[in-house]
């Protein structure tokens, strides 16, 4: 499929869930709450990129803890043949806190190299960033 700027991809349910559980493919949500797909694991193949083409927009959530629907939307046109990707330092302000920071080779002109969270870009590097996830901009605003 093709996808132009801002268009649905796909809508992904999934339930949520807290403490942390060392499931580094989770989706932080908010500050202490995680969300996944149990039974289809489909966010397990959403890879990071450091110049993603989507994001899964928290803000246009709907269901409950249980069955969360959260849409992913294109972030630029997205051709066929490109693999769907999110920026996981959009859903993370500390990855060295869960042990999941990692070394990114998405291939990307724009990589970081080192995948640890929002706290660990450079000014730049976070002006750069198309979409960031409400709670990540709370901790951002509170460690200014
Ligand atoms: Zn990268």
């Amino acid at each position: 499929m093709n996808y132009e700027t801002g268009k649905l991809i796909s809508v992904t349910s999934g339930e949520t869930y807290s403490p942390f559980d060392g499931n580094c493919n989770a989706l932080r949500i908010d500050k202490e709450t995680f969300w996944t797909n149990r039974n289809s694991n489909s966010l397990e193949f959403l890879n990071h990129s450091c110049n993603a083409n989507s994001y899964f927009d928290i803000l246009r959530s709907w269901g409950n803890k249980d069955k969360l629907f959260i849409p992913l939307i294109s972030l630029g046109p997205i051709h066929p043949s490109e693999h769907i990707t999110i920026d996981y330092d959009a859903y993370s302000w500390d990855m060295k806190v869960t042990k999941c920071s990692f070394t990114c080779k998405c291939g990307s002109k724009f990589c970081r190299k080192t995948i640890a969270g929002f706290r660990f870009l450079n000014p730049k590097q976070k002006i750069q960033m198309r979409y960031i996830s409400p709670h990540v901009i709370k901790e951002q605003l509170r460690n200014l």
